[in-house]
């Protein structure tokens, strides 16, 4: 469905009080296809390119080079986007009906009765009830106004939705609705979903396949079961490591250091500087890829 080839994003920020310009790396050379029908997971501390690359797929933030190839011709009515925060992605000052009603107003030539019509759908789908339309966002929960975002993005029947982090700022008692409520979309509607997130239950409970990321490269990918079952790459088991579990028996594999910065990357493999088996060819060469359906960067494989 959407095809990334050697992808590259990089940008500009101030140094600081003194001046002058340095370049960000936060997407450096990733190569990944999004397949129909799919929830693909992409798991990474944050800082480690994943948002960047996700705007960049919805042409938000400019690419430096590499290609993004969609199954589609109106990038707008095939892909939407679910935020993170529920309480910024709404204005206030609208009635929900009006915030729903506003996609389809700009988008399509569609007569009032027909949009009303499917604005009541779209809520109903979400489960909430027709009276929600006439309040603002501030009458509602995190958990509601994060149903009415994903209702807002659903107006243009989009096949393909991007969800950044889209539980993290809701309480946990309420982040299983929200979760269940997208295993309904891509069960009942086919919808694909990018998931990303830095939370691995989410991903497990969730994902068919599963991308790790780590300083704007994909480091392991493979279904959500392998990766789960047997994550291969150092970085990966820190991730799964941090997860906690209930009679842990397997030594944990902990992170060192901070993620160092996309202004400065590292040379060889770039996880090199945390890594618990690190060798003296990571720290200048790149490591290889080796694997079919479950592909991994490092040297312990090549
Ligand atoms: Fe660690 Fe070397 Fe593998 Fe990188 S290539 S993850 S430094 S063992």
């Amino acid at each position: 469905m959407i095809k990334i080839n050697d992808l590259y994003v990089e940008y500009q920020v101030n140094k600081g009080i003194f001046g002058g310009k340095q370049t960000i790396h936060a997407v450096n050379g990733v190569t990944l296809e999004i397949k129909k029908g799919e929830i693909l997971a992409l798991a990474g501390e944050s800082g480690c390119g994943k948002s960047t690359l996700a705007k960049s797929i919805l042409q938000l933030e400019p690419v430096k080079s590499g290609s993004i190839t969609y199954e589609a011709q109106d990038l707008r009515k095939f892909a939407q986007m679910v935020f993170q925060n529920p309480y910024a992605s709404l204005n206030p000052k609208m009635k929900i009906g009006d915030i729903l009603r506003e996609p389809l107003e700009i988008n399509t030539d569609y007569s009032k009765e027909k949009i009303n019509e499917l604005v009541k759908e779209k809520i109903k789908l979400v489960g909430l009830d027709e009276s929600c339309l006439e309040l603002y966002p501030h009458e509602f929960s995190g958990g509601q106004r994060q149903r009415i975002a994903i209702a807002r993005a659903l107006m243009l029947n989009p096949e393909f939705i991007l969800a950044d982090e889209p539980v993290s700022a809701l309480d946990v008692s309420i982040q299983a609705q929200i979760i269940n409520l997208i295993k309904e979309l891509k069960e009942n509607f086919g919808l694909t979903f990018l998931l990303i997130t830095h939370d691995m239950s989410v991903i497990k409970y969730l994902a068919d396949r599963t991308a790790v990321m780590y300083l704007g490269e994909i480091v392991e990918i493979g279904k959500t079961e392998d990766i789960f079952a047997n994550p291969l790459h150092p970085y990966t088991k820190a991730l799964l490591g941090a997860v906690p579990k209930i009679n842990q028996k397997d030594k944990k594999v902990l992170l060192k250091g901070d993620l160092p910065s996309p202004a400065d990357l590292p040379k060889g493999c770039k996880f090199h500087t945390r890594c618990p088996r690190v060798m003296e060819k990571c720290k200048t060469c790149p490591p290889c890829e080796v694997g079919a359906s479950h592909i991994v960067k490092c040297f312990l494989y090549c």
